[in-house]
């Protein structure tokens, strides 16, 4: 009902950026090769999402919007072997429940239009069929007055959208990303499957030039991606992407790890720019730690860390003497 609907918001939906990752990761689950984010007001007036993926059809683009409808978990296994990025099936109403939707999908043969605002159904239409799906979110918690105050300045809440850009582009090479806001174009990535050129992309071509690639792998994880030289640092930890079989991760022991491998070239106060693509079977992590998902649970971690800090070690005094 709507107010669960609105209740679950304040989890699946804290700021824009949380919106754009849930449109976004729904683009990637769809198999889209080129995404484009457009916000205005960092996201605040507008998101929209336009990929060129599977698309809905009229049915599934009304039954997208209700909660728990996902279409990717079919059972408890799944549950436990989750590929896709979403599988909890409440992001959309929970979206729909705290703004305006309009969306314009296809699957390549109709094409269906949906609005909805606030949770209740306006329109549903026909629409042009051109294949994928065209996702706007406009006056985001119009109705939800407390959680607009709780908005930090529009600089923040931009900054958190193209940080996720960044990461998603990273955690999808072989897409294409491009990010608008205000019709300014802030980030845009080839899609070309080629992590240092999605650096080149996204952190400018002088750091990709900077970067020193890594690869390894022990019994039970594969590691590969880039680590900036001791020249080229950071003030924060914000450059330190890690992703595991391709999901984004927050994971304090693994930028720990990191952090040790170079700590003999690190200046005090200064981070590595860092891309680390961790690889496992997906039974030895266990992402459903927080619905962000962005957490996770490894077995076997100190194998992984220790993995982490001699391979980055060895490669980057390799490069420094
Ligand atoms: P979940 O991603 O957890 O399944 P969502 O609420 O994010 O749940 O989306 C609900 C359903 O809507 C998805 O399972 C999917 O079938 C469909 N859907 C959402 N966005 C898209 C998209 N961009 N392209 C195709 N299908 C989509
Ligand atoms: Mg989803």
């Amino acid at each position: 009902d709507r107010l669960s609907n609105k209740i679950a918001a304040g989890e699946v939906v804290e700021r824009p950026a949380s919106i754009v990752k849930e449109l976004v990761e729904n683009a990637l689950d769809a198999g889209s090769k080129h995404i484009e984010v457009y916000v205005e007001d960092s996201g605040l007036r507008l998101i929209r999402v336009i990929d060129d993926g599977a698309g809905m059809d009229r049915e599934d683009a009304t039954k997208a919007f209700e909660r728990h409808a996902t279409s990717k978990v079919k059972n408890e296994y799944d549950l436990f072997r989750i590929e896709t990025l979403g599988f909890r099936g409440e992001a959309l109403a929970s979206i729909a429940a705290v703004s305006k939707v309009q969306m314009t999908t296809s699957t390549g043969q109709v094409g269906t239009y949906v609005e909805i605002h606030g949770g209740e159904f306006q329109q549903v239409d026909g629409a042009p069929a051109r294949k994928g799906t065209d996702f706007q979110v406009s006056q985001l918690f119009y109705n939800t007055p407390a959680r607009l105050k709780h908005m930090k300045s529009l600089q923040t809440e931009l900054g958190h959208c193209i940080d996720l850009v960044n990461r998603l582009a990273f955690s999808h090479p072989e897409v294409s990303f491009k990010l608008v806001s205000d019709g300014k174009p802030i980030v845009e990535t080839t899609g070309r499957n080629d992590q240092l050129r999605n650096i080149a992309s996204i952190y400018g071509i002088q750091i990709a030039q900077k970067m020193v690639a890594f690869q390894a792998e022990n019994q039970d994880y594969r590691i590969k991606g880039y680590v900036s030289l001791p020249e080229v640092t950071r003030a924060n930890r914000n450059y330190m992407t890690f992703l595991i079989n391709r999901r984004w991760v927050k994971s304090y022991a693994i930028q720990q790890a990191v952090l040790d491998s170079m700590h003999t070239f690190l200046p005090i106060g200064r981070f590595p720019i860092v891309v680390l693509e961790i690889t496992t079977d997906p039974q030895l992590t266990d992402v459903n730690v927080h619905p962000s998902k962005q957490q996770v649970r490894l077995g076997k971690e100190a194998s992984l860390l220790q993995l982490i800090r001699d391979t980055i070690r060895r490669a980057v005094q390799e490069r420094v003497t």
